[in-house]
């Protein structure tokens, strides 16, 4: 008996497991040494408390109290929960079971053993956050592999049918037009292959800024001139200062450029019947607002709440080329900036998007 005794007392002193003994109103009447490691307190300091005053305010703030009083009416059960280290500031992650003890005397009721999970939660965290990644480049491959089939189909088409037709006819009007239309061809694979990389890049967490100090309107009038008045002749783009006075604005200078470019080519594909785009610059206080309004075909309303997320592609422009990834891409260049991105639309008469930049971002 004297041996068993010892035995016990061997395993109490050096158990790594915190093992406390709860009486009737579940205060700690016994603890293990081990306290000091697990909660920061030593045996004496945890006697007549109870496991609950423990507990991490910003735990106990996010959860229901009557569940972790719970904690001791389900004996057998398996509890997670977070505690302050000690009075220092440290959180750590401790697990709980909990079994009955039924003895003859009805002095205690519990018997308690507590260990520190921290660094498995941890690994679980990261682990989950890992598989969260690796989610989404799946689900980017599998739309990067459909839009390709389908969206890089149409220019090679275009491209092999003129190369056919120039090698029947050889006049210098065709070649001209069939050189004209193979290079606009290979303007947009180009320009889609620069938006996948881009996307992979950012679902990766890859883009960082380069800042430096931007010409808001210069990028204007030469997204207006390189790339608009290019591919759509036809549509006249107007840009006006409204308000303040023009400044430049701490920022990546080609995040920007592509900001500009995507919304402004999107306003005169959309648009209708050789319609205007017209462009509002506000220069405020602490940010620029700039206002791309077109007279165009509009986001159906169903459409309007998805319009930002990769590749999707509003119900009414099947028929007009596109991948889904400019607008997505935008956004999180736009956030990068810490600006807002917000727009009006109404479907068949027109869109207005509308982007605020800060004149300076605090990192
Ligand atoms: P894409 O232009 O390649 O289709 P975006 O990501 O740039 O892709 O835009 C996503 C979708 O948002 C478009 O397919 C279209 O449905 C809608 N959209 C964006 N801009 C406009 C606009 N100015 N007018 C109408 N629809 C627009």
């Amino acid at each position: 008996m004297v041996a068993t005794d010892r035995v016990y007392q061997l395993i109490a002193e050096h158990t790594t497991d915190l093992i406390c003994i709860h009486d009737l109103e579940n205060t700690i009447r016994f603890a293990t040494p081990s306290s000091g490691a697990i909660l920061g307190f030593t045996p004496k300091e945890i006697i007549g408390r109870k496991l609950t005053d423990f507990l991490a305010p910003e735990f106990v703030s996010e959860m229901d109290f009557s569940t972790l009083t719970r904690f001791f009416d389900h004996p057998g059960s398996r509890i997670r929960y977070q505690v302050r280290h000690g009075n220092s500031n440290r959180l750590r992650w401790l697990e709980s079971t909990f079994s009955r003890i039924d003895e003859g005397s009805r002095k205690y009721s519990l018997l308690s053993s507590t260990r520190d999970i921290t660094e498995s939660v941890h690994l679980t965290d990261d682990l989950m956050n890992a598989l969260s990644t690796e989610q989404q480049l799946s689900r980017f491959k599998s739309n990067l592999y459909s839009v390709a089939s389908h969206e890089f189909k149409t220019p090679l088409a275009v491209i092999q049918a003129n190369i056919e037709m120039l090698k029947i006819k050889k006049t210098p009007n065709v070649i001209d037009m069939g050189l004209e239309t193979m290079e606009g061809e290979i303007d947009r694979l180009n320009s889609m292959i620069a938006d996948m990389l881009q996307l992979k890049k950012l679902t990766m967490g890859k883009t960082t800024l380069k800042l430096e100090n931007v010409d808001l309107i210069a990028i204007i009038e030469d997204v207006i001139e390189s790339d608009c008045t290019k591919a759509y002749p036809e549509i006249e783009t107007k840009v006006k200062v409204r308000k303040g006075d023009v400044q430049n604005l701490r920022g990546d200078f080609s995040l920007i450029r592509y900001i500009i470019s995507n919304l402004l080519i999107n306003a005169c594909k959309f648009s209708k019947n050789n319609t205007p785009v017209n462009i509002g610059v506000d220069f405020e206080d602490k940010f620029v607002r700039v206002e791309i309004a077109d007279q165009g075909i509009g986001i159906p309303k169903e459409d309007q709440a998805s319009i930002f997320t990769s590749f999707y592609r509003a119900r009414n422009v099947s028929n007009i080329q596109g991948t889904g990834v400019g607008l997505s891409i935008v956004k999180e260049f736009v956030d990068l900036h810490k600006g807002k991105i917000s727009f009006e639309s109404m479907p068949g008469e027109g869109s207005t998007f509308v982007i605020e930049l800060p004149y300076t971002i605090e990192i």
